[in-house]
């Protein structure tokens, strides 16, 4: 078949991999200049099944209201005149009851875990480099009762087969001696030795051009504008260069999604989450992060990529804004040089923020809504660059007709 793809972010072109894999023409069709260059640009790499637990929680509620009533860091609710955020927020505020929690953490971590797999099947096939350091990520906490609090609630993904080591803080500074000078701060940490952390847009480039090189096409400075369709049936994509026609297509427009399809009348419950990230260089600095870390007490993310340290943090209801200036960083600026205080260069570091593409179960839509060779791989959230190999390959299987690997029961659109 000659399957269109929509987007060149991460899970777009993964997607496009798989597909070609299978044997399919692709063509992925990009408004920007290269691939990666919106939100999976400058995400903190973390390849993080360990890191499933859903945002629509029900401590998230109380967590919305304080955002509002006091300035917070980490999450940054506004009022705005958009409907949609209204809306949007409504069902997510439905899905933060314990039992729905539960379900949907345990579904997204079943995808993340088969997402890893399939990353590691497509490394031993493929050369990447992308800077992957497969040594954990240490779940940090700065105090007891908030480190019992995160080992009970960890259990959960424990049960599902993650593997868990819990640490004191002399456990934790052998495991990243980078962070002796700050180990008096630190209760303690779990660390999931299986998960890892790589750069996203150096994956997703690379492996772009891997596709390209196999006879993939890719359409870049082309936006795509609508649909051309007959009964059920997508007929053909509107772009700024004209129509392209394919047998299926495969919307995977992260944020966007929605606008696009909400022409051909499917909805789609994905709002952006707006997220803040700096790259700093390392230079001669004698003590950056070894092992990739999450400050549970700031919710703050630190990966080191090479030569260079990835920070991300908070979570803004902005729209599509995605303008930052420098106040906007500062806190997660002090909160890793006092971590990793000969860490890197952090007056050379680069700024950038990006959007979340957010539903509210945190869980991204497979499958097809109303048209017959329309397929969704979009709405991946706070870890789509964890849960995109395995929702390409899932992607790839239901444009085959087959049967994804994993139970598709509560995923599919
Ligand atoms: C601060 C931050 C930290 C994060 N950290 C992590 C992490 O550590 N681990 C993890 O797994 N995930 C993380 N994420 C989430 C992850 O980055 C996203 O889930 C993932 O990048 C989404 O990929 P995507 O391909 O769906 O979207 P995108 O990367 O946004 O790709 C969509 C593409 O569609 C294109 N497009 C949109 N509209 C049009 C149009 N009309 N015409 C043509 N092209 C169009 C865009 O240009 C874009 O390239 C983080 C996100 C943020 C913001």
């Amino acid at each position: 078949m000659k399957v269109i793809v929509l987007g060149a972010g991460v899970v777009g072109v993964t997607t496009a991999y798989q597909l070609q894999r299978d044997g399919h023409d692709v063509v992925v069709i990009e408004r920007q200049p290269v691939a990666a260059a919106e939100t999976s640009w400058g995400n903190a790499g973390m390849v993080a099944p360990g890191h499933s637990f859903v945002w629509s929680s029900p401590k998230a509620p109380m967590t919305l209201l304080k955002s509002i009533v006091m300035k917070d860091q980490a999450l940054r609710f506004k009022f705005s005149s958009d409907p949609q955020l209204y809306a949007w927020s409504w069902r997510f505020l439905l899905e933060c009851t314990v039992e729905k929690a539960r379900r949907n953490t345990l579904l997204k971590h079943r995808l993340a875990a088969y997402s890893q797999s399939v990353l590691h099947e497509m490394l031993g096939e493929e050369s990447i480099d992308y800077d992957r350091n497969d040594r954990g990520i240490l779940y940090f906490h700065r105090s007891q009762e908030s480190l019992d609090r995160g080992i009970a609630q960890m259990k959960l993904l424990e049960s599902d087969g993650q593997t868990i080591r819990v640490l004191n803080r002399d456990e934790v500074v052998a495991v990243d001696p980078s962070l002796a000078s700050v180990k008096d701060k630190i209760a303690g940490a779990i660390h999931c030795p299986t998960d890892e952390t790589g750069d996203p847009a150096k994956f997703t480039r690379s492996l772009a051009e891997k596709v390209a090189e196999r006879g993939g096409m890719f359409m870049t400075d082309t936006l795509v504008d609508g649909f051309q369709t007959a009964g059920n049936d997508i007929t053909g994509v509107a772009t700024s260069r004209g129509i392209v026609s394919g047998d299926a297509y495969v919307l995977a427009l992260g944020t966007w999604s929605p606008k696009v399809a909400g022409q051909i009348g499917i909805h789609l419950p994905i709002y952006p989450i707006k997220g803040y990230s700096l790259t700093i260089p390392i230079g001669d600095h004698k003590a950056p992060p070894e092992v990739a870390a999450v400050d549970e007490h700031n919710l703050v993310a630190i990966s080191r990529f090479g030569d260079r340290i990835r920070v991300t943090a908070t979570a803004e209801f902005a729209g599509y804004d995605t303008s930052h200036k420098p106040s906007d960083f500062a806190f997660m600026k002090r909160v890793t040089q006092e971590l990793y205080p000969d860490g890197g260069g952090y007056e050379h570091a680069q700024m950038w923020a990006g959007l979340r593409p957010m539903t509210p179960t945190n869980l991204p839509f497979f499958g097809r809504k109303k048209y017959r060779n329309l397929y969704l791989n979009t709405g991946h959230g706070h870890i789509g660059w964890t849960m995109s190999h395995g929702s390409a390959r899932i992607t790839a299987d239901l444009v085959a007709g087959k049967s994804p690997a994993i139970p598709m029961e509560g995923l599919l659109a």
